[in-house]
């Protein structure tokens, strides 16, 4: 399956002592691109998520940021004048990876849900152009003096959002050929891939996937984000552990962290225990029972996996029941290799697999004093806990 990119504009509206543009405010604690881009990032079919920036937002952009260690977010671009020329910048950007669709977002819609990415990405994939949107219901009324003066036709109108996706190499060509068209600037890429002879699908996108632009928009997402976490009051505990014994070897790989050591851990898979008893943990918060029942041993083509495939799985069935992770505590049982410092990787590590601040994540190592299995250093072993926050009974989250 050819790769998913998706440009998010946030290029517009930065001016040096003037207010500061939406995608940059503060909802529910924090900024509204750093919310658009989680829920960009929570999609596992994007491969790659590129922002295009005003030039003078850097220090804005850098904020929105930090709380985000995912891999799959590229270095940000600058953008044009236009928005058609923010986004054709983008696609440049975006050619040497040679993604095989492309998605493009506006960075002022945080409540795009990762399914509608997703459903999206599909049809890009399937060589159709599709854009969310919604259909008009309200009574339309062409105005004169501040007055109702004649009804207009709604029926067949849609009101465009965005996503809208389409093949990479189809709309970076639009894009070319729109550049060079003149005329007056398209309002969004629908018009672009349209004016170039394309054909673009109307997919129905939820009334919560509206455009922050105003105070009362800002407003309103604030009560759609307190509505939802009040929902989310089902609150989970899930224990993890895992054991593995030393074999011959030079590393061993820890929370995602490879520890150079005199021997390995022998296992079906990279014999992470700590990422083994974390993925255990969260399925336990779940009740969605542990990674054999998931990846059974028995299946070949789990041998030698990669364990962050498991902590993914299990932060994507999280994900899935609407809820979200509280944090996460894990304890690295050992006598050796000294854990401390590798500590602030594994936490990286883990942050990145699973889209977490790292400020909920703990990582922490105990020796054995001597005693036992791990004390006499024929193996070592890891304890995790999860709290996970579901929404409650018989409320599936919007
Ligand atoms: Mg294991």
């Amino acid at each position: 399956m050819g790769t998913a990119a998706i440009i998010v504009a946030a290029g517009r509206g930065v001016r040096l002592g003037g207010p500061v543009p939406k995608q940059y405010q503060t909802l529910g604690g924090e900024m509204v691109l750093t919310r658009t881009l989680r829920a960009a990032l929570a999609c596992s079919e994007l491969d790659a998520v590129l922002v295009a920036i005003h030039p003078d937002a850097p220090p804005l952009y850098a904020e929105a940021v930090a709380p985000l260690t995912d891999s799959r977010l590229l270095p940000p671009v600058h953008g044009g004048a236009e928005r058609s020329d923010t986004v054709r910048l983008a696609l440049e950007a975006l050619e040497p990876r040679a993604p095989q669709v492309v998605l493009v977002h506006d960075a002022a819609r945080p409540f795009a849900g990762p399914e509608l990415y997703a459903t999206l990405a599909a049809h890009a994939r399937a060589g159709e152009s599709a854009i969310a949107a919604e259909p008009v219901t309200d009574a339309l009324w062409r105005e004169a003096d501040g007055h109702a003066d004649s009804p207009a036709p709604r029926a067949g109108l849609w009101r465009a959002q965005t996503p809208q996706a389409f093949p990479f190499a189809a709309l970076l060509a639009a894009h070319r050929v729109s550049l060079g068209a003149g005329g007056p600037p398209a309002l969004d890429d629908a018009e672009v891939f349209r004016r170039a002879g394309g054909r673009v699908r109307l997919i129905p996108g939820p009334p919560e996937n509206f455009k922050i632009t105003t105070a009362a928009d800002l407003a309103r997402a604030e009560r759609l984000i307190k509505a939802e976490e009040g929902r989310m009051n089902d609150i989970r505990t899930g224990h993890g552990f895992d054991v593995h014994r030393f074999c011959p070897g030079d590393r061993v790989t820890l929370c995602g962290v490879a520890v150079p050591h005199e021997r390995g851990l022998e296992g079906h898979s990279d014999a992470d225990v700590g990422l083994h008893a974390l993925a255990d943990a969260l399925y336990g918060a779940i009740g969605e029972g542990d990674i054999g029942q998931h990846f059974p041993p028995s299946d070949p083509q789990w041998k030698g996996a990669e364990s962050h495939v498991f902590l993914s799985h299990a932060g994507q069935r999280v994900a899935a029941r609407g809820g979200r992770i509280a944090n996460l505590d894990v304890t690295l049982l050992c006598e050796r290799p000294k854990i401390g410092l590798h500590a602030a990787a594994m936490k990286a590590r883990i942050g990145a697999i699973l889209g977490l601040p790292e400020d909920r994540i703990s990582i922490k190592a105990t020796t054995m004093e001597r005693m036992g299995f791990i004390g006499r250093e024929e193996g070592m072993g890891a304890l995790a806990t999860a709290t996970v926050a579901l929404p409650a009974a018989g409320e599936a989250a919007p």
